[in-house]
C-alpha cells in the first residue's frame, strides 16, 4: 500500500474558512464486514457564499454515491484525496456513501487483532490530517462542527464516542451530537472492550481496555479513577468554567502512537498504561501526569482551540505545564517537577540544540506536514518550561486570571497566541510583548554560569554569566533561584539560604544579594528549576558535586545537578568515564526512583555512543555494578529494587545470572520475575547471543499477549545472527502489513553496540533504502520507524559521510530529512567527544 498524504496549506485553510461555515456532520459507520474495509455514510451540512467552490479531504477505497443538495456530484470531482464541490448554495447538504480502508499505522481507523484471543479492536485517530480516511470533512482546526455518530457493529462489541450513547441495541449504537469541536478531536473506539464505570461530582466516568486486559484494568481502575477525580476537582478550583463535555471516558487502546490523545469526552491512551506486571512509582506518576495532561486539554485545546497549527505548541505546552502542576498539587505524586527537571527538560534541550530547532511559537507554519514535524521536545517540554518561567514572571494569580478570561472569551471557538498574551497582559498589568519575543519567537537555549570571587571565607562577588550559541545571539531575562548549601558536621547537606533574582538579558548580572555571604560548599544556580537554560556551576561547586550530590536531601536540587552533569557529558565538556564514576558513587544511595531510572538510561546510552569499542566494556561493567549495588540495598518489592534490576539486566553480560533469574535461581527477595521482566531478560540474552529463536518462540508461547508479540519481534531483531538481521531489516524497510508498533519494536532491537561488525553493512542500506520506506508508511509511523532504525551506535566518520550524501539529495522527504539531520548532529557530538 502506498500512502501519499496530502498536506493542507495555511493559505488553503484560510480561503476555505472564509467561503464555508460547517454546521454538522452525521456519520454512520458499518463495521460488520470482514477484511480490510468498512462502510461510511456521511451527511455534511454547511453554509457557503452562494456560487462558491470548496473541497473536502476524503480518501475512500470506492464511492457508492455522492450528492450535493440532492443532485449527483460528477465522478471527476474526486481529485487525489480531495472531493471538489462547486456551485454551492447558501445552505448545503452533502451526502456520501463510501467504502473506506482500515489502517495499521495508528492513523485513520486503526484495526488491531489481539494475538491473545483473536478479537478485533478499532480506534479512530484523525489528528493531524487523517479525517479524510474516515469521512469527507473540512479537516482544519478552525472549522468546528457538531458530530453525530452512529455505528453498526458485530454482536458483543462495545462502541464509545465523544458524546453520550442515546440508543444501543442489537449491535446498533447511536450517540448524541457533540458540542462544536474540531475534526481532529472526533473520537471513536469499537471492539469487545471491557468497561469499568464510576461517577464523580455529577460526571459519569468510564474506563475501557481490551478484554485480554480485563483483569489488570479492574486492578488499576481504583487508582486511575482516584487520580481522575482528584484532577477534576483541582481543575474546577482553578478554572471558572466547569468541565464542558458531559461524561469523562478514558479508553486504553492497542498500538496508539501517542501517550494519549485529548478527545473531548473520550480520551484515548496507549494501553501499555494498563500494567500487567510490576511497575515503579515513577511509572505510576507518569500515568497520573498524562491523565492530568489530557484533562487540561479539555479546556485548553478542546474548549478553546488554536486557529491554525502554528499554535499547536500552545496546546501542548499548556497541557504539559498544567499536567505536571496539577498532578503535583492534587494527587499522591508530589514529585512531578523533579521528573520534569530530569527527563522532560532534557528532551527539550536536546531538540533545541538540533539543526531542526525552531522557536516555541513559530511565526509561520505553512502546512500540516510542517506542523507535525514541530510536534517535538520544543512544543512540549521547552514550551512548558517557558510557561513555568512566565508564571514565575507574572505571578500565579495574574496567570490564572488571564487564562480564565481567555476561556470565557473564546469558549467553543478558536483563539491565537496574541489573544492569550493580551489576556495575560491585562491580568498582570505587565506588557509581555518583549518577553514573548525573546522566549517564544526565538529558538535555542542560553547557558547560565556562575562566577564567584571570594576572600576570607566570604563571597566578594557572585555573578551569573549568560551566553548564547554563536549563530543565535538572543540573551533572555530569567527569573532564577540560587541556593547556598552547606555540609553539616553530621554529614548532611542543607540549604542555608535561597534567593530568587531576575537575571537581565545581558552577558553579566551581579547578584548583589549574595556579596558578603560566607562561602557555601555548593552554590546551586537554578535551584527550584524555575528557568529553562543550560546550567554550569562555578569551579569549586562543580568539583564538590561527587561528594555532595549523594547527601543532598532535596530531590529537585539533585535532579538539577544530575541534569547539568549529563548535559556537560553530552556536550563533550566532561568525559563519560567521569560520569560513570559519579554514577557508581552516587546512584546506590539515590532515593528518588525517577532519578535512578533516568540516570541509568542516560548513562547507558552515553556509554554506548561516547565510549570507544575498547573502553565500552569496562564502562558498561561499572554501570552494571552501580545497578547491582543499588539492588543490594533496595527495599524488597519496592520501586528502587525494580529500577535497579532493570538497569542491571540492561547492562550486565553475566548470562548465567540472567538465566538463573528466569529459572527462579538466586532471585533477589521481593523481586517478581513477572511477564515483562522475563521479556527484558530474554531480550538482553538475545543481544548477548544467549537466546535463540527457540527460546524466544517458547517465551511467546508462554506469553501470547500483545506485549509478548512486540517483545518477541524486538528480541528476534536483536540476535547477533546474519539471518535474523536480514529478516528484521526486510520487515523494517519493506513490510507494509506490519503494524506501527511491531515495526517500531523490530527497529529498536536492530542496532546493538555489542554487534558493530555484524550490523555495519546496514549503515549504507539505511541511507539507500529509507527514502523508499517513507513512501510505504505515513506520518508519525514513518517518522518513528526512521528514527528507531537510525544507526546511532555506529559512531564512525563513514556514517556521517553517508548522512551528508543523503542530505545533499534535493527531493528528500521532509520528515526523513529532519530525522537524519538531527540524528547526524547527535553522532557529530559523540564522535567529537570520543577523539
Ligand atoms: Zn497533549
Amino acid at each position: 500500500m502506498i500512502v501519499v498524504m496530502p498536506s493542507l496549506t495555511r493559505a488553503e485553510a484560510t480561503a476555505r474558512a472564509a467561503a464555508v461555515e460547517v454546521r454538522e456532520y452525521e456519520v454512520d459507520l458499518d463495521l460488520t464486514g470482514e477484511g480490510e474495509t468498512f462502510g461510511a455514510r456521511t451527511t455534511v451540512r454547511f453554509a457557503a457564499r452562494p456560487g462558491a467552490s470548496t473541497f473536502l479531504e476524503f480518501e475512500p477505497v470506492s464511492v457508492g454515491s455522492v450528492t450535493l443538495n440532492g443532485a449527483p456530484v460528477p465522478a471527476g470531482a474526486m481529485d487525489g484525496e480531495r472531493l471538489h464541490l462547486s456551485g454551492l448554495a447558501e445552505s448545503n447538504e452533502l451526502v456520501v456513501d463510501a467504502v473506506m480502508r482500515y489502517s495499521n499505522t495508528g492513523e485513520g481507523l486503526h484495526r488491531y487483532v489481539d494475538p491473545a484471543d483473536g478479537s478485533t479492536y478499532l480506534y479512530q485517530h484523525m489528528f493531524i490530517n487523517n479525517a479524510g480516511r474516515i469521512l469527507p470533512s473540512f479537516d482544519q482546526p478552525d472549522m468546528k462542527a457538531s458530530f453525530k455518530i452512529s455505528v453498526t457493529a458485530p454482536a458483543g462489541w462495545l462502541v464509545a464516542a465523544n458524546g453520550p450513547l442515546v440508543a444501543g441495541k442489537d449491535g446498533r449504537w447511536e450517540f448524541a451530537p457533540t458540542k462544536p469541536i474540531s475534526t481532529y478531536l472526533c473520537s471513536l473506539i469499537a471492539g469487545p472492550y471491557h468497561a469499568v464505570t464510576d461517577e464523580h461530582d455529577g460526571i459519569p466516568l468510564a474506563l475501557y481496555a481490551r478484554a485480554a486486559l480485563a483483569e489488570p484494568l479492574e486492578a488499576e481502575a481504583p487508582e486511575i479513577f482516584q487520580v481522575t477525580k482528584q484532577c477534576l476537582d483541582r481543575f474546577h478550583e482553578i478554572f471558572k468554567i466547569r468541565y464542558p463535555f458531559g461524561h469523562y471516558q478514558q479508553a486504553f487502546a492497542p498500538e496508539f502512537n501517542f501517550g494519549a490523545m485529548e478527545y473531548p469526552g473520550l480520551v484515548v491512551f496507549r494501553d501499555e498504561f494498563i500494567y500487567r506486571s510490576a511497575v515503579t512509582e515513577s511509572e505510576r506518576e507518569h500515568r497520573a501526569n498524562v491523565i492530568a495532561h489530557e484533562m487540561a486539554h479539555m479546556w485548553f485545546g478542546d474548549l478553546v482551540t488554536m486557529a491554525w497549527w502554528d499554535d499547536l505548541w500552545l496546546n501542548e505546552s499548556f497541557a504539559e505545564y498544567l499536567g505536571t502542576r496539577i498532578a503535583a498539587e492534587a494527587t499522591r505524586f508530589p514529585g512531578t517537577w523533579t521528573t520534569f527537571a530530569m527527563q522532560r527538560k532534557a528532551w527539550g534541550l536536546r531538540a533545541d540544540q538540533h539543526p531542526s530547532t525552531h522557536p516555541v511559537a513559530p511565526a509561520e507554519v505553512t502546512d500540516t506536514d510542517q506542523a507535525l514535524l514541530n510536534f517535538d521536545g520544543i512544543s512540549y517540554a521547552k514550551g512548558a518550561a517557558v510557561l513555568k518561567q512566565l508564571v514565575a514572571w507574572v505571578g500565579d494569580d495574574a496567570f490564572l486570571a488571564g487564562v480564565n478570561a481567555h476561556f470565557e472569551a473564546h469558549a467553543y471557538g478558536n483563539a491565537t497566541l496574541a489573544d492569550l498574551l493580551g489576556a495575560l497582559s491585562a491580568a498582570s498589568g505587565r506588557d509581555l510583548t518583549a518577553w514573548a519575543d525573546v522566549w517564544l519567537r526565538r529558538a535555542q537555549v542560553n547557558t547560565l554560569r556562575t562566577e564567584v570571587t571570594r576572600q576570607d571565607g566570604a563571597y566578594t562577588s557572585v555573578a551569573v554569566l549568560q551566553t548564547a550559541p554563536e549563530q543565535f545571539l538572543t540573551l533572555r531575562p530569567h527569573k532564577v533561584g540560587i541556593g547556598l548549601y552547606d555540609r553539616t558536621a553530621e554529614g548532611a547537606v542543607v540549604l542555608r539560604k535561597r534567593v530568587e533574582v531576575e537575571i537581565q538579558a545581558a552577558e553579566r548580572t551581579e547578584i548583589t544579594e549574595l556579596a558578603g555571604e560566607p562561602v557555601a560548599d555548593l552554590l546551586l544556580l537554578n535551584d527550584g528549576d524555575l528557568t529553562y537554560a543550560k546550567i554550569r556551576l562555578d569551579e569549586e561547586s562543580t568539583a564538590a558535586v561527587p561528594a555532595l550530590l549523594p547527601l543532598l536531601d532535596d530531590s529537585l536540587a539533585r535532579a538539577v545537578l544530575w541534569a547539568s552533569t549529563l548535559d556537560a557529558v553530552v556536550d563533550g565538556e566532561r568525559p563519560v568515564a567521569e560520569l560513570v564514576t559519579l554514577v557508581l558513587a552516587a546512584l546506590p544511595v539515590e532515593s528518588e526512583v525517577v532519578v535512578v531510572e533516568d540516570v541509568l538510561r542516560a548513562t547507558r546510552s552515553l556509554v554506548d555512543r561516547y565510549s570507544t569499542p575498547e573502553t565500552r566494556p569496562a564502562a558498561l561493567e561499572l554501570v552494571a555494578q552501580a545497578a547491582d549495588r543499588l539492588l543490594a540495598v533496595s527495599e524488597p518489592g519496592g520501586s528502587r529494587q525494580l529500577a535497579a534490576a532493570r538497569g542491571l539486566i540492561g547492562a550486565t553480560v553475566d548470562v548465567n545470572r540472567l538465566r538463573g533469574w528466569l529459572e527462579g535461581r538466586d532471585v533477589p527477595e521481593g523481586l517478581a520475575i513477572d511477564a515483562d521482566l522475563r521479556w527484558l531478560i530474554v531480550y538482553r540474552l538475545a543481544v548477548l547471543g544467549a537466546a535463540g529463536t527457540a527460546m524466544i518462540d517458547a517465551e511467546f508461547e508462554r506469553d501470547r499477549s500483545a506485549t509478548g508479540e512486540q517483545w518477541a519481534a524486538r528480541s528476534r531483531a536483536a540476535r547477533p545472527d546474519a539471518e535474523a538481521k536480514a529478516a528484521a531489516w526486510e520487515a523494517i524497510i519493506g513490510d507494509a502489513t506490519l503494524s506501527n508498533r511491531l515495526v517500531e519494536m523490530t527497529a529498536s532491537g536492530f542496532w546493538q553496540a555489542e554487534q558493530l561488525d555484524l550490523v555495519r553493512p546496514y549503515v549504507a542500506r539505511y541511507f539507500a533504502e529509507m527514502p523508499g520506506m517513507m513512501r510505504l508508511r505515513s506520518g508519525m509511523s514513518a517518522e518513528k520507524t526512521a528514527t528507531y532504525a537510525y544507526p546511532n551506535v555506529m559512531v564512525e566518520p563513514a556514517t556521517r559521510s553517508l548522512a551528508a550524501e543523503l542530505l545533499a539529495t534535493g527531493d528528500l522527504d521532509p520528515i526523513l530529512r529532519r530525522v537524519v539531520e538531527d540524528a547526524d548532529d547527535d553522532l557529530r557530538r559523540a564522535l567529537a567527544a570520543r577523539f
